[in-house]
């Protein structure tokens, strides 16, 4: 279970950080590290020294530009956040988190990933609204956010416990295979391109449409199964939309 947790940091500055995240992740057995767009040299003196160790994740973690490149492939993705945003969205506490994940993968093909933000502004809305989830540690409300691996240390520690607990998850149907990050970012893709088309949505003044429509769509899990058959809808409304001009 635990190797099917991967820790995602974006746009992270201090190499010193990376270190200490591969570190907290080596404690409790968490092993996949990806970096999105670092703000930094991720392998440095600082970062090996501050992993104690655990240098080898800094050395393995994947490198990508983007959050969609990092959490392609993954069933559920759990943005942290320090604060709460405009657009409210479902929250979970660490220990809730935890409590998930046994069930979360049980199916083998399943991957939860857990996203933290740069250390000066944390995670953007656009990347807060790719998660089906947000999770928050109860901080002290004013003095709310922790430093970056001492969140990681945390969420990890709450892995850790779950898969000790040994929970036995009850097993997954073939055919329910939930979709993944990359699924569903076709189909909001898919989805906003036919609400253009069809002049229900106007991208110059959004009002959150998008935002609320993912909010509901990852509030509701789409299997694949269920995702092909609203893409097939889609694709049959594009055909009846009127020709725009150009
Ligand atoms: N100053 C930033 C916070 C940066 S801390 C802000 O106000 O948003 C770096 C990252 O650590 C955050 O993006 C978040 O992913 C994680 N983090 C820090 N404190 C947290 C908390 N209390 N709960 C959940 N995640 C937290």
């Amino acid at each position: 279970m635990l190797e099917r947790i991967r820790i995602v940091l974006i746009g992270t500055s201090h190499p010193g950080n990376i270190g200490a995240t591969a570190r907290a992740m080596h404690n409790m057995a968490l092993s996949d590290l990806a970096l999105v767009a670092p703000r930094c040299e991720p392998i440095t003196a600082d970062s090996v020294s501050r992993a104690s160790g655990a240098d080898h994740l800094v050395h393995g973690a994947r490198v990508v530009d983007t959050l969609e490149e990092a959490v392609a492939d993954c069933t559920l993705v759990v943005g942290a956040s320090a604060r709460s945003r405009t657009l409210p969205w479902p929250m979970l506490s660490p220990r809730e988190l935890g409590d998930r994940l046994p069930q979360e993968l049980a199916d083998a093909d399943a991957r939860v990933a857990l996203v933290f933000g740069r250390e000066d502004s944390g995670l953007t809305n656009a990347e807060l609204q790719r998660c089906h989830a947000h999770v928050h540690i109860p901080t002290n409300p004013d003095f709310s956010s922790l430093n970056l691996a001492a969140a990681v240390q945390v969420l990890a520690y709450e892995c850790r416990q779950a898969w000790l607990a040994g929970e036995p998850a009850a097993p997954v149907e073939p055919d329910q295979a939930l979709a993944t990050h990359a699924e569903l970012e076709h189909y909001f893709a898919h989805l906003e391109r036919t609400l253009v088309a069809i002049g229900f949505h106007d991208p110059a003044t959004p009002r959150q449409l998008m935002a609320r429509l993912r909010r509901f769509t990852l509030r509701a899990r789409p299997e694949r199964m269920e995702l092909n058959i609203l893409r097939g809808i889609l694709s049959d409304t594009e055909k009846l939309a009127p020709p725009r001009d150009e």
